[in-house]
């Protein structure tokens, strides 16, 4: 006889057990084996369970620009859970969402006035890609369905971002992809020339000439938009440069092709700037964000787009919705008490100018690896920098992952993993101490690795 279903109320486990929770972007069975548990943070700094203190090399996920937990953020979240926990954003609202469009259409360049909430950057770019189609087929001009990406770049997870992303691994396992995705723009990059370049490197018209290629091999008549990140981030940190994005902008009005911005790490003081749009001076038609938005605290995403875009989808009928897309969270009331007080808290810590005058900081000690062991190449730019080492024959990924483990247990600092490049993006108040402390640990680490091959 079958027992007759009864939920247990006794765990099976025990409530530390790491067995259930499957970690993104990890490889689990080794995670669980040497667990790396953070349990709280100030500043630049976390604590695990013991009381160790470990230096913040990447802001989080770059997203704590401001470095962890500013009062001003937290007390912000706890009175909005007190006073309005949720209100729905489909055919109803609250006044934190307009308050908050409102000051982060204020940061975006001139012409960009109307924002999207959503709640992950994922979704942001999964939002801007469907903006643009639904954009071109309400215009009748529903042959414009191609989406263009660039190689090496990274749009999140989702089916649209991994489609126009160019991270080899994120999309293999996955297809087939979307439709009219499979252009991708090459990443402006030639190791022998850009190598250890201090911040932009230059580099000539024809990467972003290509577009002049793709539109030719396809007609612009089937092309909806461009997507790149104005700065590689994920990928490995690689800068661009302001004539790049020019050339792009102009390619795009020749051709009738919307210019999205995905500025989910260089938005909000990462590159010195609100957005690195301003930094660069191009206007894109849609930008990207999420990510610094809360500080980390809250999970919120966007896109910014321009009064054209947004007009061309307002409806005649009183009852007519205008885009049918959204989410639960849309404009979560916690989020955007967050994002307000994350505002005010970069406004008044000058942020953003921080990020500026500390960048050739940064620049200068992450060149100081030049010559440590290992060291492939070395980039900057703003409050990003990546030290690329040569992989190990046979085992790409295995140099990489080592140091970045021994940098955790060795040298008590976390940083990002990108292949075999290590990634540093710190909080926009860490000081040139803390700067120099995460480039002497590294060195220290590269210096202890096996030599292997
Ligand atoms: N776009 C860019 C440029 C990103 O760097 C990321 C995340 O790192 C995303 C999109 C995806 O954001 P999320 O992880 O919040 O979905």
């Amino acid at each position: 006889m079958i027992a007759p279903y009864s939920p247990s109320q006794t765990p099976t486990k025990t409530p530390n057990d790491l067995d259930a929770f499957w970690l993104p972007f990890t490889p689990n069975r080794h995670f669980k084996n040497h667990p790396r548990l953070l349990a709280s943070a100030s500043g630049m700094y976390y604590l695990d369970q013991s009381g160790r203190k470990i230096l913040d090399g990447i802001a989080g996920l770059w997203c704590v620009n401001g470095g962890h937990s500013p009062k001003t953020i937290i007390e912000a979240v706890a009175r909005q859970v007190q006073e309005l926990d949720f209100a729905p954003c489909f055919q109803f609202a609250h006044p934190k969402a307009f308050e908050l469009a409102t000051r982060i259409a204020g940061l975006a360049p001139d012409g960009l006035e109307h924002v999207f909430f959503v709640n992950s950057g994922s979704e942001a770019v999964e939002t801007a890609l469907k903006i643009a189609r639904a954009y071109f087929a309400g215009k009748g001009e529903g042959t414009r369905y191609r989406l263009i990406g660039r190689e090496r770049s990274y749009h999140g997870v989702n089916f649209g971002g991994i489609s126009v992303g160019g991270i080899g691994n994120n999309r293999k396992a996955f297809g087939p992809l979307i439709p009219g995705t499979d252009d991708h723009l090459p990443l402006p990059y030639n190791h022998t020339r850009d190598a250890f370049t201090e911040g932009e490197y230059k580099f000539d018209d024809s990467y972003a000439e290509e577009l002049e290629r793709i539109v030719g091999l396809h007609g612009a008549s089937t092309i909806a938009a461009v997507i790149v990140e104005p700065v590689t981030g994920s990928g490995g940190v690689f800068p661009t440069r302001r004539g790049y994005l020019q050339l792009l902008r102009e390619i795009c009005d020749k051709y009738g092709i919307l210019l999205i911005f995905d500025e989910v790490i260089s938005g909000f003081g990462r590159l010195g700037h609100g957005f690195a749009a301003e930094r660069y001076g191009v206007v894109p038609d849609m930008i990207c964000f999420a990510k610094a938005v809360t500080n980390g605290t809250i999970p919120l995403g966007g896109v910014v787009l321009t009064e054209k875009i947004y007009q061309s989808f307002l409806q005649e009928a009183d009852h007519a919705i205008d885009i049918f897309h959204g989410h639960t969270y849309t404009g979560h009331p916690m989020a955007m008490a967050a994002g307000l007080a994350t505002l005010d808290y970069y406004r008044n810590e000058n942020l953003f100018e921080r990020a500026e005058k500390m960048e050739p900081v940064l620049s200068a000690a992450v060149h100081a690896l030049e010559r440590a062991p290992h060291v492939h190449d070395i980039r900057n730019v703003g409050m990003a920098a990546a030290i690329e080492l040569r992989p190990e024959k046979e085992a790409p990924g295995k140099r990489g992952y080592e140091a970045m483990i021994r940098c955790f247990e060795e040298e008590d600092l976390v940083v990002r993993l990108s292949g075999d490049t290590l990634v540093l993006s710190p909080a926009l108040i860490a000081g040139e101490d803390e700067i120099g402390r995460m480039a002497e640990a590294i060195h220290m680490v590269l210096g202890r690795l096996p030599e292997n091959n």
